[in-house]
């Protein structure tokens, strides 16, 4: 039996250690794994200088596979995550038709498999079509081959406060949560951009962010009645931070996630009227920026979630108002977060493997990913080259489309290799063997 020693990498950024892994676990780690006489002649991989962090997992992406897969397919999405550092992704179930039952989240789950990259969990829609009317069939979704544990109906929210309550209700029995889109509908109709001085100079219908902070105002009230998860995603405004702090304090079940572009870009990318910076929920100012990045920093926000959102060129490259919203993020959300936390001193590398792998594990209810860098831990993992700085080039994505809102910019960290269960997904660019 022969091993794969990664020798010399520092786990979470701390001491060098030297990694051994055999049949997918790590087998030694430390002055033991190098003597150990199954690294003898198994592979040897030189990572010295490099961060080891527990592989990415990103509780939040659009696969768009059934339906529009001139878009993205499960396996062109897989590779990105690959590539990005992730062993697991949630994929989101607006996807044509929609992932409602149980065959529709099998087939995706198969497809992942097939891919072999990630390990591909499907969220289940929380209605019919994401129709917001009637409750989709939960409990036959948990019980699926996919074993789904996380809902949605994301893109669209559940605005209903009795199917909420329901959903919540329901979910309980499987330990599922309810990952919202927080956008009252009625007071978003026809929004363009974040409501805000920009959007009155642009003249562009504005998204207020009492829209999304009202949701969560209820979904929190909710969940405290019905004693649920809930989770919020993708929260984007200063206020919404306020009141996730305030229900996790009263002892609210309640997790929420940030994207990496809400922790980067503001408002005021809209004033080119570039459709690549168009995103729902849109992007705010400065001063929510400002909060949304202390709130990751101290526990508030548990997470940081993609929101990989790709969109064919014709639906994207387009005018602003007819222009689809949504960016990708798989290839870039470690380095965004290199950017806006670890080098401002707001998070460690302990503090990106915790919102980035192992917190967005537990919400979604894995027990084999997140794990610590330990003996006897399946090996995900992924490595990291702090010093590295890299330009962003959506033609060299992995994605089929090319909607990144960070083309030619610098980017600190760039992912050296990914491993999912010891098994090399991704190494300098290259996917499992085939250049992308
Ligand atoms: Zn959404």
């Amino acid at each position: 039996m022969t091993g794969l020693l990664i020798a010399g990498a520092s786990p979470y950024g701390e001491e060098p250690a030297d990694i051994l892994v055999v049949d997918g676990v790590i087998a030694a780690l430390g002055p033991d794994a190098a003597r150990d006489e199954r690294a003898a002649d198994g592979e040897i991989v030189d990572a010295a200088g490099l961060v080891v962090l527990p592989g990415l997992v990103d509780l939040h992406a659009h696969l768009r596979e059934p339906g529009r897969e001139d878009a993205e397919t499960v396996a062109t999405g897989s590779a990105a995550a690959a590539l990005g550092g992730y062993t697991a992704v949630f994929a989101m179930p607006n996807t044509d038709p929609t992932a409602d039952t149980a065959g529709v989240v099998e087939q995706v789950f198969r497809l992942g498999e097939q891919a072999g990259l990630v390990d591909v969990h499907p969220i289940g829609a929380v209605t019919v079509g994401r129709r917001g009317e009637r409750l989709a069939e939960l409990a036959a979704m948990a019980t699926s081959a996919a074993r789904v544990r996380v809902f949605s109906d994301d893109g669209d929210c559940v605005s209903d406060p009795l199917l909420m309550r329901r959903a919540l209700e329901y979910v309980k029995a499987f330990d599922g949560v309810i990952a919202q889109h927080a956008q009252e509908p009625r007071l978003t109709q026809g929004a363009q951009m974040h409501e805000g001085e920009v959007s009155a100079r642009l003249g562009l219908t504005g998204w207020p962010a009492v829209a999304e902070e009202a949701i969560i105002a209820r979904d929190t009230l909710l969940a405290d009645h019905v004693g649920s998860r809930l989770h919020v995603c993708h929260l984007s405004t200063a206020g919404s931070v306020q009141i996730v702090a305030a229900a996790k304090q009263r002892g609210t079940r309640v997790t929420a996630e940030v994207t990496p572009h809400h922790l980067l870009l503001t408002d005021s990318s809209a004033e080119g009227y570039d459709p690549v910076f168009k995103v729902n929920p849109p992007l705010r100012t400065p001063a929510d920026i400002e909060v949304l990045r202390a709130a990751l920093a101290s526990g508030v926000i548990d997470i940081v979630a993609t929101d990989h959102a790709p969109h064919a060129s014709q639906d994207k490259e387009t005018e602003w108002d007819n222009a689809s919203p949504g960016m990708l993020g798989l290839q870039t959300a470690l380095s965004v977060v290199i950017a806006t936390m670890v080098e401002p001193g707001l998070l460690d590398w302990r503090g990106v493997a915790r919102v980035m792998a192992e917190a967005p594990a537990r919400i979604g209810g894995l027990d084999d990913q997140g794990r610590p860098i330990a003996v006897g831990e399946p090996a995900n993992l992924v490595l990291v080259d702090p010093a590295a700085r890299w330009t962003v080039r959506g033609e060299d994505f992995a994605s089929l489309s090319r909607n990144t809102p960070y083309e030619g910019m610098e980017l600190p960290g760039r992912v050296v290799g990914t491993y999912l269960r010891g098994r090399c997904t991704a190494s300098a660019g290259v996917v499992a063997g085939v250049q992308v």
